[in-house]
């Protein structure tokens, strides 16, 4: 019998929001698939998209396939660069089941581009310039795609005006839909894997609009439906999330934070000389709860470009390793500042270029810093700003280990840290100024550490499944298809969604692990990194 799987990611959907819908009958299909199959929470330690998913696609922890965040941090600068397919030091589910002979659709998934080589098609995702660019594997795919989903695109033009943008949620969705029911029909596939990625952007945005995520998760549901039909019922569905999704209440500004622990020394004649008219007006706009107009598309990123020029006419002499923080920080005096967006790097002297701590008091200043925001109480409610700061090897293991920050911290519910210093963000430099809280305007709803598991298809079970976490999803995946598992993958079959029988007549196998082959790591080009970065800003995922 022809084994099939085909998988479904709704980026960052949590069971508490799909499961009361399925089972009033909003969503018939997804309903399907639980009321017939398992499902569960999936852990997602660092729940931040490019990272989430790539230990979906590898079955492994960041510390083994290197996307650490939107950006990596680059070592012995204090630049990052920004993460691409090309660096994921790992082969993909769908590479080893092409491996095997396998047949694979893959579609929309976050981080593929720029395309690497399949036993199939493969479309980009998010993180991809754009349609201008090569998007697919084969290359000649993309003209067929395009030719045959008129308005085809990757990603969203996020518009401030929220019945425009949401319009515009449905319509990528369709298109993703379309050209994925195309490609379904094209060949006799044996792995299919198709990312919906707006079921993200419309929790950001629309949070505290019920009515219009069930209203996207719903069109969603409709082509799922589609896609039901054409796998058959013999099929293996699954449907997983690389993270959930939860309200915000403040955004938390760390590099404040940070600057007044001490841990961060600010060259404040640059400072002032710098910053202090955009400061000003940002400062005003605050005062009379005006912070909106700076997440008005553009409005912030002409200010921000203003604050960079000027510091860079103050500044001719600024050396390039200053990075992102350009000018502003006095590194000789900094113990730590924030690395990759989701942790803090301690300034070690010998590892950094104007490193600060001795490497023999790094243990201690690190776990220092590491207490620090792991105590850290908004004093409004007494909660924990964290829900947790610990060193970064407690949380991954690996080689790449060493490229994420020494503290990595995971934000509790309600509150967004921001980059704040970080950046030339006018709104976060204001809220520097201002306190270490404010309030959060582009985006109501923010990622959550709990994304969801559901399968169904022979040999799996009805009922709930617990524990399970992003590592385990390949293992599964290979596993459904009759194939054994690499021995080097961190997660396993996620056997509780299975019967016993068929687990005993199905044995787990394993085999030896493959190192990736022909793809040479690259960096995006100046004008890749570009498109995709100014993209991530205008949707609100780096400041
Ligand atoms: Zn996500």
């Amino acid at each position: 019998m022809k084994r099939r799987v085909l998988v479904i990611g709704i980026d960052s959907v949590p069971l508490d929001l799909m499961l009361p819908w399925a089972a009033a009958g909003h969503l018939p299909s997804f309903a399907k698939i639980l009321d017939n199959g398992s499902h569960g929470d999936l852990y997602s330690r660092i729940p931040v998209t490019p990272v989430a998913w790539s230990s979906i696609y590898t079955g492994k922890n960041p510390g083994k396939h290197g996307i650490i965040g939107f950006r990596n941090h680059k070592p012995h600068t204090y630049e990052e660069v920004s993460v691409n397919s090309s660096i994921r030091d790992a082969r993909d589910v769908w590479e080893i089941a092409g491996a095997h002979g396998k047949k694979v659709v893959v579609v929309n998934a976050p981080l593929t581009y720029p395309p690497r080589a399949v036993n199939g098609y493969l479309v980009c995702g998010f993180m991809a310039p754009g349609v201008d660019y090569e998007f697919t594997y084969p290359s000649s795919l993309g003209e067929e795609i395009k030719r045959a989903v008129p308005n085809y695109r990757i990603g969203t033009a996020p518009s401030y005006i929220k019945s425009l943008y949401l319009k515009e949620l449905h319509s990528t969705v369709q298109v993703v839909g379309d050209a994925s029911l195309r490609l379904l029909k094209k060949i006799d596939w044996d792995l299919a894997f198709i990312v919906f990625k707006e079921t993200d952007e419309v929790q950001h945005s629309f949070f505290d609009r019920p009515g219009d995520v069930l209203g996207l998760y719903r069109r969603v549901d409709k082509i799922v439906g589609e896609f039901l039909k054409l796998a058959g019922d013999d099929a293996t569905v699954l449907v997983v999330s690389d993270h959930g999704g939860e309200p915000i209440n403040k955004r938390f500004n760390a590099a404040e934070f940070l600057r007044m622990s001490g841990f961060i020394s600010l060259n404040t004649s640059n400072q002032r000389q710098s910053a202090t008219p955009l400061q000003l007006v940002a400062s005003a706009l605050f005062g009379l709860r005006l912070e909106w107009l700076l997440d008005i598309p553009g409005s912030r990123r002409l200010m921000g470009e203003i604050m960079k020029a000027r510091v860079r006419m103050l500044q001719k002499s600024a050396k390039p390793d200053q990075g992102f923080y350009a000018g502003q920080v006095d590194w000789p005096n900094t113990t730590a500042f924030i690395s990759s967006g989701i942790g803090l790097r301690i300034n070690v002297k010998g590892r950094e270029p104007q490193g600060f701590v001795d490497p023999a008091d790094y243990e201690a200043v690190r776990d220092k810093v590491a207490a620090q925001f792991a105590g850290l109480k908004d004093p409004e409610n007494g909660q924990h700003v964290f829900r947790y700061a610990q060193a970064r090897e407690r949380v991954l293991s690996g080689p790449y280990t060493e490229l994420a920050p020494d503290v990595m911290c995971l934000p509790n519910t309600g509150y967004l840290p921001t980059e704040a210093l970080a950046s030339f963000d006018p709104l976060a430099v204001a809220a520097a100024h201002r306190s270490l809280f404010s309030r959060s305007t582009l985006w109501c709803g923010t990622h959550s550490p709990y994304g969801m598991v559901a399968g169904s298809g022979p040999g799996i079970k009805k009922g709930e499944v617990s524990g399970a976490t992003l590592d385990d999803i390949a293992p599964t995946i290979l596993y459904a298809l009759g194939l054994p598992v690499p021995r080097d993958m961190d997660g396993k079959v996620i056997t509780g969604m299975f019967d016993q029988a068929y687990l005993e007549a199905n044995p787990v196998t394993w085999e030896e692990a493959e190192a990736r082959t022909e793809v040479k790591a690259r960096e995006l080009s100046d004008e890749e990194s570009k498109i995709v970065e100014e993209r991530l800003k205008a949707l609100g995922y780096l400041s």
